[in-house]
């Protein structure tokens, strides 16, 4: 008998915060996978804006309505994390030719090291293409409103913090 797998991907990142864009590329994705996992990549090395709880708990409320949706987070290889969780795929999004060259290079370095994981792209709807974490984060800093960039429970709570 040939049980048909359930499609299980990940989708790492640092979600430094998670933006509209983000959150768009994982609805579309429900309907091309069973289960997607967002996963929060720990690197010692960075420097981080929010906390790695506070990332994590942003995650959890934007997709509680979602079942198809799990947060994680690892450290290390994320073709390692892929196996630990029976992930076969790779979920990640391509706004520009930069994101496609920087992508292109990781997606064929993870089909070598990673036991059978292809990475799925799609490509970001016009409308989120030029929404980064990194310009949502200078924003932040500069006391700015990230309101059109982040859902909303995050740029309410950030307005709080402000007044
Ligand atoms: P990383 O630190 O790996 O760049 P990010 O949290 O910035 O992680 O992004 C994770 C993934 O989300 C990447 O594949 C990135 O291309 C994709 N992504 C980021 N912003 C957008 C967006 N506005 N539209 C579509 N995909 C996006």
């Amino acid at each position: 008998m040939n049980k048909k797998l359930p499609k299980i991907a990940v989708f790492p990142g640092s979600f430094d915060p998670i933006t509209k864009g983000h959150i768009d590329l994982v609805t579309r994705a429900c309907s091309v996978f069973d289960k997607i996992i967002v996963a929060v990549g720990v690197n010692s090395q960075k420097k981080y804006l929010f906390s790695l709880e506070e990332r994590l708990r942003w995650l959890e409320l934007v997709f509680a309505d979602n079942d198809q949706v799990k947060v994680g987070h690892f450290e290390g290889l994320t073709v390692n994390y892929c196996k630990e969780v029976d992930a076969h795929f790779l979920l990640r999004g391509l706004r520009n030719a930069s994101d496609f060259d920087y992508e292109k290079t990781i997606s064929q370095l993870n089909t070598i090291i990673g036991d059978n994981v292809e990475t799925v792209f799609l490509i970001s709807k016009p409308e989120y293409s030029h929404i980064s974490s990194t310009i949502v984060r200078e924003i932040i800093k500069g006391k700015g409103d990230v309101s059109a960039f982040v859902p909303s429970i995050i740029s309410s709570e950030l307005n709080t913090q402000n007044t």
